[in-house]
């Protein structure tokens, strides 16, 4: 039995069914920490690209990865406002934000290939079970409940349709007034092909795959709202904190 006076949340599922915005809203309603994962796997990319590291290199993407926990180089600061948590590259001030940076959907798709990588993924591991390990956390990802913390309290596996999921992307794209690197409008067939190129990567890997964890709450969020869904889980994770 974990030691934990509050409990650790777990929110896995794939791209785009609506995860960070309902993490997000969760954490701040029970007051705990929000832990993105998925940021920390698109930094290591960011930074792969950066120094032109292949992507296919596990032993030395497994590095970068190493480097930046080894150095505390990679920070995530609480923003202004709506913005939620900024992502920062640096092991002092001023640190880059590169919240944007890794947003885009080719620093997506490198991201998924980067976390097949064992290398990659034992290099953050650590990071990720230190930032809850006592508990009063949402920690958000793909092997949150089956990998990360296994015996978290409450476990939830959040889905939507393919559709949905291309065209919330596309909003957020939108509303970032994001571009492609090469200054190309990103289109939402783009998005859609994105998704489903990273879907079958994150299900498809031997390490760590996409997938429910035994005792997940499955809630599809094609059709429901975002209000009704933070609702039903902030009971969930109450009624599990009781037990
Ligand atoms: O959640 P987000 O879209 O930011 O994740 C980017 C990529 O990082 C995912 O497509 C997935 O390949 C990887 N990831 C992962 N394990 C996690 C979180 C993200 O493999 N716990």
């Amino acid at each position: 039995m974990s030691e934990r006076v509050r409990p650790v949340v777990a929110i896995d599922g794939p791209a785009g069914a609506g995860k960070s915005t309902v993490a997000r809203r969760l954490a701040e309603e029970l007051g705990f920490v929000l832990v993105d994962t998925g940021a920390m796997y698109r930094a290591v990319a960011l930074v792969a690209i950066r120094q032109g590291v292949s992507l296919h290199e596990g032993a030395a993407l497994g590095e970068v990865a190493a480097g930046l926990v080894r150095e505390h180089a990679l920070v995530f600061e609480r923003g202004d406002g709506d913005t939620g948590v900024r992502v920062k590259l640096g092991n002092a001030p001023p640190r880059e934000d590169v919240s944007d940076a890794i947003r885009t959907p080719e620093v997506a798709l490198a991201a998924s290939v980067v976390s097949a990588h064992p290398e990659v993924r034992a290099a953050l591991l650590d990071l990720q079970r230190q930032a809850g390990a006592d508990g009063g956390v949402v920690l958000e990802g793909r092997d949150i409940g089956t990998v990360v913390f296994p015996d978290a309290e409450a476990k939830i596996f959040l889905t939507a349709s393919p559709q949905v999921r291309a065209r919330r992307r596309f909003a957020e794209v939108q509303a970032r007034g994001q571009t492609n690197d090469d200054g190309s409008a990103v289109t939402l067939e783009q998005l859609e092909n994105e998704m489903q190129r990273r879907d079958s990567q994150d299900v498809g890997r031997a390490v760590a795959p996409l997938r429910q964890a035994d005792g997940a709450l499955v809630v599809d969020c094609t059709a429901l709202a975002v209000d009704d869904i933070v609702a039903q889980l902030h009971a969930f994770v109450l009624s599990r904190s009781s037990r």
